[in-house]
């Protein structure tokens, strides 16, 4: 999608270093943290949410992605979260997980 700002980084359109990236997936960091690490994971194609997506292999890719890139960066306790929809505090629609780590996390999330 030419206005999405996860389909503009995925394709280097726009200057944000990548922390990962394969032909599928790529990771980079969260510009408004809400943790010390929060790094943000997306399909490299554009899916509005995960609703949208029914390939399994990528579904599951994401999650591989996520726990490698949380090991490279040092974190051994983590959070991976996908909100799904403007309820569930989604803003931006292209399919993203969060790792969130650093710090400690309380539960129920807000
Ligand atoms: P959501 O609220 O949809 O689950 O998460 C969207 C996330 O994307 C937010 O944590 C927000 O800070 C992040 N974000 C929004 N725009 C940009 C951007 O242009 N670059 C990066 N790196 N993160 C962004
Ligand atoms: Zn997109």
């Amino acid at each position: 999608m030419s206005d999405c700002i996860f389909c503009k980084i995925a394709k280097g359109e726009v200057n944000t270093r990548l922390l990962y990236r394969d032909d599928k997936v790529v990771a980079f960091n969260d510009t408004n943290p809400q943790a010390p690490t929060h790094i943000l994971v997306i399909p490299i194609d554009h899916y509005d949410s995960v609703k949208e997506m029914d390939d399994e292999l990528l579904i599951g890719r994401l999650f591989t992605v996520a726990k490698e890139v949380a090991g490279k960066v040092g974190l051994k306790h983590y959070r991976l979260v996908i909100n799904t929809g403007i309820g569930a505090g989604q803003s931006v629609f292209h399919t993203h997980l969060h790792v969130l780590g650093g710090r400690l996390m309380s539960w129920p999330p807000g």
